[in-house]
């Protein structure tokens, strides 16, 4: 019965992009990496129907970074490994990258989180693409990290009107995609701005003609990918899936305005943003309206309480049902993978920073100097002109170290083959 509805799906998708004039592909897709996993100790309950190209995705954007800092990483058997390799071992089929325009002051100093700009991505990309992944090309428009919170524009488009920041950012994207595509790298979906919560680029839904201006950047952006990665999948994002008629709007919005997108996606974060059931309730309701594929964007858990590099760590405590422990972890990507899987339109779920961990340095202060020099902490002293208010007064170190799939020695930890034992499932005593 089961089948039979899928393949009914998969006829009404057909149908819907037939009538936008889109022609289907598969390019998206993630290849089968057909690693073999197993597990003495780690309980993962099978995810039923799973499909071969259901999307096993890790943002992995601040790699580089912290392997100038000295970080290097090891497999499960302890064998220093290149960690996209260790991915792909472990299940992952995407990569996801951050991409920030300009993260550097005017004299190059890096703002840091990696200082994620196009070169990053093309690196990250190769890496990823040489072992067999995807890669989804995360724009934030702004020079520094963009959020419910914040979506300033670059330091380049200030002072522009929406028509010159819409062809900014048109360029803009188009010029990153072709330099990746030059490189060789396996785009498989490109993201029009993270966590748009009614703001975007400087723009904001609460000024007069706020969704006209936003979604006529998301359209810009989409127009771009398009033309240089015809293939690919254009996605858009939000956060907060809890404010369920925040979400309603979201996808009446983009609706009305004409945003050619394919993909809606929603980070979860189970601290903050609601039930399993209701994720798949906003999700479900957006492509049973309009068509939409939907996934999850980023989520993590934690795996310890412990913090690995002198700066504390933004999640300590856990949530009821899933305890705070490497097993905890899996059991919570593990469920978050059942949810989107059986949510009409689901393709994937991605795990955000997954190999965020920490720099290694002995003491504050030789980890201090090492997220100065080489932006492997969330924000340098360099990021205040920039950000004054947030990473002016708090930058620092790495504030999710606690929720990667490898230790503070760089080694990866029994929760990272969740990935891959989802599919068949792993039947051990659960501690
Ligand atoms: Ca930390």
């Amino acid at each position: 019965m089961k089948i039979k509805r899928l393949a009914a799906l998969t006829a009404l998708a057909a149908l819907l992009f037939t009538a936008c004039g889109r022609e289907i592909n598969a390019d998206w897709r993630p290849h089968a990496l057909g690693a073999k996993v197993s597990s003495e100790s780690l309980f993962v309950k099978k995810v039923e129907s799973l499909s071969e190209d259901f999307i096993l995705g890790m943002d992995a954007s601040c790699v580089p970074a912290l392997e100038k800092s000295g970080v290097k990483y090891y497999d499960h058997s302890g064998a220093e490994r290149d960690v996209y390799a260790i991915l792909a071992q472990n299940g992952i089929n995407y990569v996801r990258v951050r991409v920030w325009n300009d993260p550097f002051d005017a004299d190059g100093n890096g703002y840091g989180g990696g200082n994620c700009d196009i070169n990053n991505a093309v690196e990250v990309g190769k890496r990823a693409t040489a072992q067999g992944m995807k890669l989804l090309v995360n724009f934030h428009y702004s020079d520094f990290w963009a959020d419910p919170a914040k979506q300033s524009e670059p330091k380049a488009w200030r002072g522009m009107s929406i028509d010159e920041k819409a062809d900014a950012l048109y360029s803009y994207t188009a010029e990153s995609l072709g330099r990746l595509v030059a490189a060789g790298v396996d785009v498989g979906m490109v993201q029009i701005g993270n966590e748009t919560n009614g703001a975007m680029c400087g723009e904001k839904s609460s000024s007069l003609g706020g969704w006209a201006r936003i979604t006529r950047l998301m359209s810009a952006g989409a127009r771009a990918v398009r033309e240089v990665c015809p293939n690919a999948l254009v996605a858009v994002h939000f956060t907060n899936p809890e404010k369920v008629e925040a979400y309603e709007s979201y996808g009446k919005n983009l609706e009305y305005y004409g945003v050619d997108y394919d993909v809606f996606a929603s980070s979860y974060y189970p601290y903050w943003h609601g039930s399993l059931e209701n994720l798949s309730a906003v999700l479900g309701d957006i492509n049973e309206k309009y068509g939409k594929r939907v996934m999850v964007a980023e989520t993590s858990y934690v795996f310890t309480a412990a913090d690995g590099d002198y700066w504390g760590n933004t999640v300590t405590d856990g949530v009821k049902g899933y305890p705070v422990s490497v097993q905890g972890q899996a059991d919570l990507v593990r469920d978050v993978i059942d949810t989107v899987a059986h949510t009409a339109g689901g393709i994937g779920v991605f795990y955000w920073e997954g190999t965020w961990i920490s720099v290694g340095g002995g003491s504050y202060g030789a980890n201090r100097a090492l997220w100065e020099k080489h932006g492997s902490g969330w924000a340098s002293s360099y990021a205040a002109q920039y950000d004054p208010d947030d990473a002016g007064k708090w930058h620092g170190g790495c504030a999710v170290d606690n929720q990667a799939f490898f230790g503070a020695d760089g080694r990866a930890i029994e929760s990272l083959k969740v990935f891959a034992l989802v599919r068949e499932g792993n039947a051990v005593q659960k501690n």
